[in-house]
């Protein structure tokens, strides 16, 4: 790779800055759940975010990075460094889904038995496992992916044999909320779903609830979060 120049130390110092808070928030939320704050990773969402941007975070510790859009992901990562753990959060087309596999560390929205199919055929392909969450619309907008969470339990069973795909835990997108704790419960919800997945398959380790983003990721934290998603925090807002 290049290493891509920032731009003078403004960046830099920006994103420094931006970092120290969402690390001292995301810490502080753990120790109110009782919990050690790394068994929270943060992902940042560098989405629209330019590479000299992406690679400010990188200079301030950052090593788990989100994008949502594989035709903007897979140049970026020719442009960074190579020990970024790369994550992919957003919606993926069925002619996309061969060019997910075996470029991301793990893949969140996986929303659908159809979608998990064709990344198993392609990682039969690959030759390679892919690790993978899914998807849940637990709070049961219509314009959300996901799938509905009385479904849940039988997408694990079909993708029960799909040999190639590791299913490490659920993700979710909470709505827009006047205020993080209106969304409480969709986080709960999320972790008790989990909860009960994980009784009625023994045989999988569902370690990981990827949910929480810029508005709302401390509850997320209180609510049992492993991986939290956040974007603007870190790299300001997005443009529109
Ligand atoms: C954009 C995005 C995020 C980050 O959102 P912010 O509000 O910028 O923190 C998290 N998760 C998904 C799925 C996203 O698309």
């Amino acid at each position: 790779m290049q290493r891509p120049r920032t731009q003078g130390n403004h960046d830099a110092l920006e994103i420094a800055q931006r970092l120290q808070a969402v690390r001292d928030r995301l810490a502080r939320a753990a120790e109110r759940a009782g919990r050690p704050a790394d068994s929270v990773t943060l992902i940042a969402v560098s989405k629209t975010v330019p590479p000299s941007r992406v690679y400010a975070a990188y200079l301030g510790g950052v090593r788990d990075f989100g994008e949502n859009r594989v035709e903007e992901a897979l140049p970026k990562q020719t442009e960074l460094p190579d020990d970024i753990i790369w994550h992919m959060i957003g919606h993926i087309q069925s002619r996309k889904a061969r060019d997910v596999v075996g470029h991301f560390a793990l893949t969140h929205s996986v929303d659908t038995v159809h979608l998990a199919e064709t990344l198993q055929r392609r990682a039969e392909t690959a030759e390679v496992q892919v690790p993978i969450l899914l998807e849940v619309n637990v709070s049961g907008e219509a314009s959300k992916e996901g799938f509905a969470p009385d479904a849940l339990s039988a997408a694990l069973t079909a993708l029960s044999g799909l040999s190639r795909l590791t299913v490490l835990g659920l993700m979710t997108v909470a709505p827009i909320a006047a205020t993080p704790d209106d969304v409480r419960w969709v986080f709960r919800g999320l972790r008790e779903l989990r909860d009960q997945a994980a009784a009625a398959f023994p045989s999988l380790r569902l370690d990981h609830l990827s949910m929480g983003m810029t508005d709302d990721f401390e509850v997320a934290i209180e609510e049992g979060a492993t991986l939290v998603r956040v974007g603007r925090a870190i790299f300001g807002e997005r443009p529109t």
